[in-house]
């Protein structure tokens, strides 16, 4: 069953590898193009994501050099890779394409400029998230203390991903962020993020967050970090099942998506250790649930709420 996956920092990896690291097969990469392809998973989303310990001013850098490793290594090296630049983009894939697209998680290398926003839009990156753990000038993120919504800025970047049709990303926001966020975007998607309900963790959402994301018909994809799915180091399919299972008890079920954090995490799901593992999933999914259901989560989901 063909795979969508909303989340994965290869790009970083690539940027720390100067050159070393190759797309194709590494096996330092969980997802590389020969694992994604026997994954099955037909697109990828590639996070741009700078390390907050970057200075401020070469932040902006780091953000070209990542889409430029996007398109020599990701794409330029594997014929199969298809650049997906605008949503329309994504109903041209042939069979054995793999489409890969750009996301943007914090908007720390744009400084306070929206041109250079729009810059990365028109370089493909379809959904933004306003912050990673801290705070920026756009908003508040899950781990800083303080806790504060959206700022005037962060305002500004929602509305212009609304008028550009770019999804607004709530994975990583503080809970105020949230629903700042959430009354402000036309376009609501959590990239990477589970229930908070069953794992405690400040990364994960609430039952009101993930009910008032299905109500709005927004998308929540789940992640496979240990961590945020059972407060621990180890962790198996199984604990996957459960979050979907309780996402679908709040009404999620035509709502959700994975978005493994491959290549951002450092401990794996037992049997999902890499992108190749993907139908692990899919058949254990099958004996919980209906092959419908099943290829929702697995991509139709996704591609039913794509901001056209
Ligand atoms: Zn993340």
């Amino acid at each position: 069953m063909e795979i969508i996956d909303l989340h994965c920092d290869v790009l970083l990896k690539l940027q720390y590898g100067k050159g070393n690291i190759r797309f194709s097969n590494d096996a330092r990469l969980d997802a590389n193009k020969d694992r994604l392809k026997e994954g099955k998973v037909k697109i990828q989303a590639f996070a741009i994501f700078i390390d907050p310990k970057v200075k401020q001013e070469k932040k902006w850098d780091a953000a070209l050099q990542q889409i430029e490793l996007f398109h020599k290594e990701v794409l330029g090296k594997n014929s199969e890779m298809k650049l997906l630049k605008s949503w329309k983009d994504f109903s041209s894939l042939k069979e054995h394409d793999i489409g890969a697209f750009l996301t943007l998680e914090g908007v720390d290398p744009i400084g306070n400029d929206l041109a250079k926003l729009e810059q990365l839009h028109k370089n493909g990156v379809l959904s933004v998230g306003l912050t990673w753990n801290h705070a920026n000038l756009a908003a508040d993120g899950a781990g800083e203390p303080r806790g504060a919504g959206l700022t005037m800025f962060g305002k500004e970047i929602v509305n212009y991903n609304n008028r550009n049709r770019i999804f607004t990303d709530v994975s990583h926001l503080s809970d105020k962020a949230f629903w700042d966020v959430f009354e402000t975007a036309d376009y609501l998607i959590a990239s990477h993020s589970n229930s908070r309900q069953l794992c405690n963790h400040q990364r994960n959402l609430t039952d009101s967050q993930a009910s008032a994301l299905f109500r709005k018909d927004g998308m929540l994809h789940i992640v496979f970090h240990p961590p945020f799915l059972c407060y621990s180091e180890k962790a198996d399919i199984q604990d996957i099942i459960r979050h979907i299972d309780y996402f679908c008890s709040l009404g999620g079920v035509k709502n959700l998506g994975f978005g493994s954090d491959f290549d951002g995490i450092s401990t794996h799901v037992a049997e999902l250790e890499n992108a190749s593992k993907y139908q692990n999933l899919i058949n254990e999914l099958l004996k919980y649930f209906s092959e419908e259901e099943v290829r929702g989560f697995a991509s139709r989901n996704f591609f039913e709420h794509l901001p056209r």
